[in-house]
This record gives C-alpha cells, sequence and structure tokens, in this order.
C-alpha cells in the first residue's frame, strides 16, 4: 500500500466501543468513575457562561425521541445522539442508549468518537448526586429508588459514592425490576429494601429518586407522599408530555434545573405557568445563589440531562484514554496528503 491509499495517521479517530467503555469501567472501579465524571461536570458547571448553549434537538414520534445534544466550550466540541422509547423493554431492546462525538474547534476534525448508552447512565448519576451533594439534607442516610431500570443501579451507586447513602428501598410497578436491581446491588456495601409500593419505598428516605420511563404524565410521586425536608431527584420527566411528579409538589418544592430553555419543555415546570421561579444549579455550585436554605424546606432537582454533562463525560473519556489500549483507531475522515485533492485519493485507492 503506498500511503497516498491511507490516511495518514493523525486522521484517525480513537472509538471507544462497549466492549473497552466496560473495561474501563473495571480499570478505574465504578464507584471512583461516578466520583471522577461528578467532578468533571462539576468543573465544567463553574464555568458555564463560557459554553454554547442551546435546548437539545428533539425529533418525536409516537413511540418515542431521537436527540441531538451539542455544545462547545471553545476549544473543544461535543454533541450526543440520544434516544428515548419507553416501548423498546417490551421488545428486548434498551428505552436509552447513545453515542457521542468530541472535536478540535481550531481544526473541525473528531477527537473521540465513543458509545455512550453506558456513558449516559454514569454521567447522570454523577450528576444527580453531585447536585445531591449540593441540596441533599445534611447526613442524608437512605433514598427512595422509584424505577428501577437500566438506570436505577447507577444513580443508586452515585448517590453512595458521592452523598454516602447507606441504604435504598427500591420500587418498580414491574416486580421483576426491583429484583434485578436488588441482586445487582447485592454486596456493594448498600442495605438494600424491596418494597411493593411507592409509599413504602419513601418510608424514612431523604432523598426520593424517581427514574421511571413512560410516554405520559404520570404521577409517581403524589402530593400527599412529600413530606418536608426531603430532596427530590427527578430524572424520568424529560420529555414534552413525559412527567412523573404532582404539579402540588412543583409548588410547594424550590427547584432546580440546568438549562431553563430546555427544562421548561421538557421537564417536571411543563407542567407550570412559564414564569414559575427556578434556580439554575451552576449558579449554586459557583455560589452566587444559595441551595438548601432550612432543613425543612423541599428541593427538587428537575433533571433532563444537558449537553454539558455529555461533553463532560466526552471530556472525561478522553483523559483517561490517552495512552492506553481502551480503544481502536477509526479510519472514518477522508484527508489526503494534499487536502485539495480529495478526487486523486478516490482514483489512487482503484489501485
Ligand atoms: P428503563 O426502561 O430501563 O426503566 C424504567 C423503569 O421504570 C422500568 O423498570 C419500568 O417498569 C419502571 N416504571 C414505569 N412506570 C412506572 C411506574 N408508574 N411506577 C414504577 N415504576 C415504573 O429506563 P431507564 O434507562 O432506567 O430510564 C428511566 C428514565 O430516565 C427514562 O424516562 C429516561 O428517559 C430517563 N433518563 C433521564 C436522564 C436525565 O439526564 N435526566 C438520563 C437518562 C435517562
Amino acid at each position: 500500500m503506498t500511503k497516498h491509499t491511507q490516511p495518514s495517521a493523525k486522521a484517525l479517530v480513537p472509538f471507544v466501543s462497549v466492549d473497552n467503555m466496560m473495561r474501563l469501567i473495571h480499570h478505574v472501579g465504578l464507584e471512583q468513575m461516578l466520583c471522577d465524571l461528578a467532578g468533571y461536570v462539576e468543573d465544567d458547571f463553574k464555568r458555564w457562561e463560557l459554553f454554547d448553549k442551546t435546548p437539545r434537538v428533539a425529533s418525536h414520534s409516537d413511540v418515542g425521541v431521537i436527540e441531538l445534544m451539542p455544545t462547545s466550550d471553545g476549544e473543544s466540541y461535543g454533541f450526543k445522539y440520544v434516544n428515548g422509547h419507553p416501548k423498546n423493554t417490551s421488545e428486548g431492546l434498551q428505552t436509552v442508549t447513545a453515542f457521542g462525538l468530541l472535536a478540535d474547534v481550531y481544526t473541525g476534525y473528531p477527537v473521540l468518537l465513543t458509545e455512550m448508552t453506558i456513558l449516559t447512565a454514569l454521567r447522570t448519576a454523577a450528576t444527580s448526586a453531585m447536585v445531591a451533594k449540593y441540596l441533599a439534607p445534611k447526613g442524608a442516610t437512605t433514598m427512595a429508588m422509584i424505577g428501577n431500570g437500566a438506570q436505577s443501579e447507577f444513580q443508586s451507586l452515585a448517590m453512595k459514592a458521592i452523598c454516602g447513602i447507606t441504604s435504598v428501598r427500591l420500587y418498580d410497578k414491574d416486580a421483576a425490576a426491583t429484583a434485578k436491581c436488588a441482586a445487582n446491588l447485592a454486596g456493594t456495601g448498600l442495605n438494600v429494601v424491596i418494597c411493593t409500593s411507592p409509599e413504602q419505598a419513601i418510608e424514612g428516605a431523604q432523598i426520593l429518586t424517581t427514574c421511571t420511563a413512560d410516554k405520559q404524565s404520570a404521577t409517581i410521586l403524589s402530593d400527599n407522599m412529600v413530606g418536608a425536608g426531603v430532596h427530590i431527584n427527578a430524572i424520568g420527566g424529560d420529555c414534552p408530555g413525559k412527567t412523573e411528579l404532582a404539579a402540588g409538589i412543583l409548588s410547594r418544592s424550590d427547584v432546580f434545573v440546568e438549562f431553563p430553555p430546555q427544562t421548561r419543555v421538557e421537564g417536571e415546570i411543563q407542567q407550570m405557568p412559564e414564569d414559575f421561579p427556578v434556580t439554575e444549579i451552576w449558579q449554586v455550585i459557583t455560589g452566587a445563589k444559595t441551595g438548601r436554605s432550612s432543613a425543612e424546606q423541599i428541593t427538587l432537582f428537575d433533571s433532563v440531562g444537558f449537553a454539558i454533562e455529555d461533553f463532560s463525560a466526552l471530556r472525561y473519556v478522553r483523559d483517561q484514554i490517552k495512552g492506553s489500549d481502551f480503544f481502536f483507531e477509526l479510519d472514518m475522515l477522508a484527508d489526503p496528503d494534499d487536502p485539495r485533492d480529495l478526487f486523486g485519493m478516490v482514483q489512487r485507492a482503484a489501485s
């Protein structure tokens, strides 16, 4: 092969497959990786203002949504492709799958392509726990985990590693999902309690996580279920017409969000008037706004997932794989030695 028929080495793009992502997790350690990712997200939330921010671009169908989530800090550009199809599990498929790309803003060349289905579960859990660190009541030990699907173990372990919870109380409308989650969490050091109703799950819990998937406005928590002083980590309501909380809870809570223009369309607050007061969580992290101000306050993280969290996760993976064998190099970028001779490169490939 001549050098003309091969792309030059600089154009090969590191690709992290699902297998390699799993190897990376076991190499770093799951809880350590959740802590590391939370650190990357926290660092990027501290420099929130310099990012390009746009609500994600969503393509809805009757059964789900496909979304693109782009952002840039001026040096790197990242995007994630992600879907949300609640009906998928009944067909043996994941509700959420994703992959993502990081590029160099100066050249526009991709520098990383990676699976992001697992990485999304990690970054969502890391973000939840990083936010709970600022908002949850002091000394919280117990979390109710309602919705025991793909995200649930990651959510539980992030709250353990980052916020120090010691017990999770599991509930899912499908007992098989709860049994799976309980089995997966056995031996992690968490005290796991299987519950048969959401009311039972929230008993004695200071953190209430809702992470269900249903393409409708559901009421996973009703107003009378939520007492003073708890922190609600609302993960599953993340699309127009897809919510988990009774509106009355929102009225009694201080609501913290990622990016208001996206959350007002996709989050729990889509149920509320357009001027419903919210606090941007990055401002709590920088110290510009107050997070939890009293023991009685109900704090609510109305999480929908924002592009900067994926950017942080992409940055983390790029940094981790340097000098490792956790990636392949992909020939996905045509890069002729003479940049204006793209055609010539194609012709030479005939020989
Ligand atoms: P999943 O389909 O694997 O699990 C969802 C679980 O919810 C299932 O076990 C299902 O039985 C349960 N469930 C549905 N309705 C319920 C109800 N009324 N009461 C109790 N349990 C119920 O999905 P997943 O990958 O774990 O994702 C969960 C949700 O989180 C999805 O809606 C997804 O879109 C959302 N999500 C949000 C973010 C974010 O950043 N905020 C990131 C990833 C996923």
